[in-house]
């Protein structure tokens, strides 16, 4: 017999690494399965076609192992998960202080699509909520409408590792609703908060909500931010370390709408959430977990999502305010410290 090369030794030592959280991430999957409560967005008929037993979970280490269970790879609309990222592009490009000029980064306690802005300055609360998202996405670069959605794709591959594609239905009935983020996005031009083209910056945010992912994708991408920017399967920068902390900062107090303080408290790590279903979550240093589940609850959250990441976070002692130091590799954070 030939001895093994060393892709194969590589191969063994990944299944072996990754077998027992396979079986823990199916085992949490297989708990969460039955609870059937929340409904599905049905804002736009592609959203509302969705099957409420989707069920998908991801996790993917900044070693670039991924391990994922159940319809991980269904793809789906990125939706609200995009704003984080979006913020980091126009941050790369204006720099911090013309962003904090152009949007706040306070909780705004508000439904995300509020049309409320900030009394004294005019500034949304903060970018991940629909103001704050539209006026971050009026700051994506380029010259014309084609080359700043190329500068936005672009943006969405350094984190995935692959092209990705707009649904061109979920865009056109994302366009043909939109009255209401139309609504906000006059208001913030009439105070001076946005350029006057709102209507190819609201082209560009309806093409970012429809762009497609899986969770898998997910992972990947929370893997790069846990990574410091470098997609840990490509090795491509995304965005640079010093802006991570940024999106991070914004995830943790921001990130799942007015469900935000509790979130915090329950589950202790930053997060995206969007009304596809899918939840994104950053350990930083250490991993991305992605979970898919279109049914939502009342503030707009995965309801098999919020479960998913508090069961993680309580077996694996995630929450960042933990007092339990673990570092290493993905098989090592999977050591639970409850049962
Ligand atoms: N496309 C949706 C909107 O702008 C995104 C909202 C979301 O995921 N919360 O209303």
């Amino acid at each position: 017999m030939s001895e093994p090369s060393d892709l194969d030794s590589l191969l063994n030592r990944m299944r072996s690494a990754t077998a027992p959280i396979r079986s823990t991430l199916q085992a949490i999957y297989d708990q969460f399965l039955p609870l059937r409560s929340g409904t599905v967005a049905n804002y736009i008929p592609e959203l509302a076609a969705a099957e409420p037993d989707w069920f998908g979970i991801a996790v993917a280490g900044v070693d670039g192992q991924v391990v994922e269970v159940g319809d991980s790879q269904h793809l789906f609309s990125i939706q609200s998960v995009s704003k984080p990222f979006v913020y980091g592009l126009a941050l790369e490009n204006h720099g911090r202080d013309h962003l904090l000029s152009k949007v706040n980064v306070e909780p705004s306690g508000e439904a995300f699509n509020s049309i409320m802005l900030d009394e004294a300055t005019n500034r949304p609360f903060n970018p991940l909520v629909n103001s704050g998202a539209i006026a971050t996405t009026d700051l994506v670069p380029g010259s014309n409408y084609t080359e700043r959605i190329k500068n936005l794709l672009a943006m969405f591959e350094n984190y995935v590792g692959h092209p990705v594609f707009v649904d061109n239905a979920t865009f056109i009935s994302e366009r043909t609703t939109g009255h209401r983020n139309r609504a906000i996005a006059h208001l913030m031009l009439n105070f001076g908060m946005i350029e006057d083209r709102v209507d190819e910056t609201l082209e560009l945010y309806f093409q970012q909500c429809s762009v497609l992912v899986n969770c898998r994708d997910l992972a990947v991408m929370a893997a790069t931010l846990a990574n410091g920017g470098v997609n840990p399967i490509t090795g491509a920068r995304a965005i640079s370390t010093e802006h991570v902390k940024d999106l991070l900062s914004i995830m943790y107090s921001c990130g799942m709408y007015d469900f935000a303080g509790e979130w915090g408290y329950l589950v202790g790590l930053p997060a995206k959430s969007g009304v596809s279903g899918a939840i994104l979550v950053v350990v930083p240093g250490k991993f991305g977990i992605a979970v898919f589940s279109p049914p939502l609850d009342e503030r707009g959250n995965s309801v098999r999502g919020v479960a998913v990441c508090r069961e993680l976070s309580h077996r694996f002692g995630l929450h960042a305010f933990e007092a339990h130091f673990s570092g290493g590799t993905l098989a090592d954070e999977f050591r639970p410290i409850r049962s």
